[in-house]
């Protein structure tokens, strides 16, 4: 049998405001699956996608939660190339990036179901498609969701939680219990700045 020469990265793009199991749980599954080599989680300077709709917390702060969510896990990275880059984040100006850096390996962009089926909307996605290998996480309430007609696509069954940023914001808001959401180092983060209205 062949061995597979080509080193695998796994490219899990988010704003990740903040990073919680549901994340950490579809990387670490895709890298044991696919035996990628790591999953870098890249931080989205400025969400295009989000950042009209409702105030987006501020990048070195998302950073500095999602550095603290992958320190004791190995194979999993946070990237800041996004937040280096500035602007608008486009996925697939960090696919180029990341090519360029790493010559000769294949990336895999690693989405939720629930957002696979709007990748005909991202910028450029011709190349986009030409640049990486597309892999769809099952996620957890909102699965099925799949690529539009002309993505080929893997699909991984992760552990099914369903937990979004968005109501750990608002638990944060109000009070109610997170341990089970997000790590203890992503919680002190959160703490220690006052995100999410956690600390007024
Ligand atoms: P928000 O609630 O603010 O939209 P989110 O929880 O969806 O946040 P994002 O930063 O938007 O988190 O997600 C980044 C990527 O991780 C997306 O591809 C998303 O589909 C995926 N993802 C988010 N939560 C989960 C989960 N619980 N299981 C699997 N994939 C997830
Ligand atoms: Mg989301």
């Amino acid at each position: 049998m062949q061995e597979r020469s080509r080193p695998r990265i796994g490219v899990l793009g988010g704003t990740f405001d903040p990073p919680h199991f549901g994340h950490l749980a579809a990387a670490l599954e895709v890298r044991h699956r696919l035996r990628l080599s790591v999953v870098l989680m890249v931080v989205a300077n400025d969400p295009w996608q989000k950042s009209g709709l409702r105030p987006v917390t501020p990048a070195p702060a998302r950073l500095e939660m999602v550095r603290a969510a992958v320190r004791d896990l190995s194979g999993i990275e946070a990237s800041s190339v996004e937040i280096d880059r500035g602007g608008e984040s486009y996925t697939v100006d960090t696919l180029t990036e990341l090519a360029s850096r790493h010559p000769g390996a294949e990336l895999m962009l690693v989405i939720g179901s629930d957002i696979a089926g709007g990748l005909d909307t991202w910028k450029r996605p011709d190349e986009l498609r030409e640049l990486s290998t597309i892999v769809v996480v099952d996620r957890a309430g909102r699965s099925g969701g799949r690529p539009p007609q002309g993505w080929p696509a893997l699909v991984v069954e992760a552990p099914a939680l369903d937990i979004s940023s968005c109501d750990i914001r608002a638990r944060f808001a109000d009070g109610r219990p997170v341990e089970a959401l997000v790590p203890a180092a992503v919680a002190d983060v959160v703490r220690s700045r006052g995100l999410y209205g956690c600390c007024r």
